[in-house]
């Protein structure tokens, strides 16, 4: 199969460069990605493409005001680079804590930046990737071939969020705002604002601008569970007055939180109600008894079926009590000319409505792929362990944790990675692809992800696009990092799942 006859150009017009291993993104996955690949397969070549004009993914897109995370960067960072401040940390903190690891481990060199990847097209005959990436700062085309690609591009289109239709949008004179472009220079002085969502961003953002606009409302269909307390670890900042070696430190806070992590995770599942009810506290402590936290605060459904993010000092709640933010538990009848009208009847003034309403979920980076000469439909194939797909040579990706930082399963995806091309290159191989067993011919299939067990808005608009898992852990995206951090190590890499060639 010529791969120039499936990519939109010919070899004729493109020069064509070659890595060993090409990874698609540079957010905190392909940057670490980058760092375990130099050291844990020094001899691979190695490119990372990324749409946009720097490094931080996620961190780098988001620019509203108070942008931080919503879990602690001791497991939100890498494992092998102490975090050494505070838990919560804003988007330039943690791009400053990438940039180290850029710096520390030559990293830039590889890095492309402004490569947006349009299609990438298998050979069986080659057993490689071709890869065609769109330059955004001189509109050309660039063409790579790989033998290994190492999907690290998130799992939202970062170009635009999302925002459902609500009658009437046209007819608002005020300005209509999504988190994720936001413009820096929005001057909200003296304005009146309506954030719509109850999600982290909403949760961000609303303390960030009490106070400094003339009133900030949260208005919410439904309320989400948070967690409250104070941004900072106790035994971190002891370790640290014992002069304790950051790297100790960083093991220790991790070990603890993770533990900490378990339990909670497995209380919600067994005592539901008690774990709803020690959250609800954390907000009435702030909120006080005449607050109606259970029409505001109160979920309908059981703690971690959805992300819980972490309010630090309870500032969303502070900002409520203190009349400069509110909240409204409603639904949208539509928009008008000077804000929202709501089903209750109620109407809400504005003068900028923020749509903190979510992501467009981005399935493969939104790259066309095509496999000796068949586009992919990804739906079509069944995942191996979250990592891999039947049907799709020498390909990885990296899907973190609902319920623990993204990163830690980063991490342990690199390590299965890197275990990979050393055992293809101990076996003289140059293709591996997942398959079904003969074991494995009468499992069931099932979607992607069980909605009883998670269920963001994001993942069930785009669940008919993702692949299928089976009933048996090796064909399940689990969420559980306690288990994968033993499980996925020991992946025998001569399991029937994997035929290489
Ligand atoms: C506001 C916000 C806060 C969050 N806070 C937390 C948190 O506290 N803890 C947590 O665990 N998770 C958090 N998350 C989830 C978060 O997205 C992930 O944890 C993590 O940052 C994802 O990193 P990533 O590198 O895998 O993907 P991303 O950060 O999404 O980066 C992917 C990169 O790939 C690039 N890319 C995509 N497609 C292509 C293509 N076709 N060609 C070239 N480049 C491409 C993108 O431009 C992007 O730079 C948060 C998410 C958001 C939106």
């Amino acid at each position: 199969m010529n791969d120039a006859a499936i990519l939109p150009h010919t070899p004729a017009q493109l020069q064509t460069e070659h890595f060993d291993v090409l990874i698609v993104g540079a957010g905190i996955s392909g940057i670490g990605g980058a760092y375990h690949l130099n050291q844990q397969c020094p001899d691979k070549s190695y490119v990372i493409l990324e749409t946009q004009d720097s490094f931080g993914g996620t961190w780098w897109t988001h620019k509203y005001p108070g942008i931080r995370s919503d879990s602690d960067l001791y497991t939100f960072g890498y494992r092998f680079k102490p975090w050494t401040s505070a838990p919560i940390a804003t988007a330039d903190e943690i791009r400053r804590y990438m940039a180290e690891v850029i710096e520390e481990n030559d990293i830039a060199s590889h890095v492309r930046y402004h490569h947006k990847i349009t299609d990438a097209s298998w050979s069986s005959d080659t057993k490689l990737w071709t890869v065609e990436a769109t330059r955004s700062d001189n509109g050309t085309i660039s063409r790579f071939t790989c033998n290994f690609l190492w999907m690290c591009q998130g799992y939202y289109r970062h170009e635009k969020g999302y925002t459902p239709e609500w009658a009437g949008m046209a007819d608002f004179k005020g300005q209509i705002i999504h988190p994720q472009s936001w413009p820096e220079d929005l001057d909200y002085a003296g304005k009146k604002v309506i954030v719509i969502g109850s999600g982290a961003t909403a949760a961000t953002l609303v303390p960030a601008i009490a106070g400094k606009c003339d009133h900030v409302t949260m208005l919410q269909r439904t309320p989400t569970f948070f967690r409250t307390g104070k941004n900072a670890i106790e035994i971190a900042d002891e370790l640290r007055r014992l002069q304790v070696d950051e790297t100790w430190i960083h093991e220790i806070v991790r070990r603890k939180i993770l533990y900490e992590g378990a339990l909670f995770t497995k209380r919600s599942f067994e005592e539901p109600e008690k774990v709803k009810q020690d959250l609800l506290a954390g907000v009435k402590h702030y909120l006080g008894a005449d607050f109606d936290v259970d029409k505001h605060f109160t979920p309908p459904y059981r703690p971690w079926r959805q992300r819980i993010a972490f309010i630090p000092d309870g500032d969303l709640f502070q900002g409520v009590a203190s009349g400069k933010a509110s909240v409204v538990t409603d639904e949208i009848e539509c928009f008008t000319a000077t804000g929202i009208k709501l089903k209750s009847g109620g109407t809400l003034e504005a003068d900028i409505i923020v749509t903190a309403t979510g992501f467009n979920l981005n399935v493969l980076g939104d790259i066309q792929f095509v496999i000796d000469g068949k586009k992919l439909d990804f739906a079509e194939t069944v995942t191996y362990r979250g990592m891999m797909f039947t049907g799709v040579p020498n390909m990885a990706w990296v899907f973190g944790y609902f319920r623990a930082s993204w990163t830690l399963r980063a991490d342990l995806v690199a390590d299965f990675v890197c275990n990979m091309l050393n055992h293809m290159k101990v076996k003289g191989v140059q293709s591996v692809v997942p398959a079904l067993r003969a074991e494995d011919s009468n499992m069931p299939l099932l979607p992607w992800i069980d909605p009883e067990n998670f269920n963001p808005g994001y993942l069930m608009r785009g669940m008919h696009l993702l692949p299928k898992r089976g009933d048996k852990p090796e064909w399940q995206h689990n969420q559980d990092y306690w288990a994968e951090k033993d499980e996925l190590p020991k992946i025998n890499l001569d399991d029937r799942a994997f035929v290489y060639k």
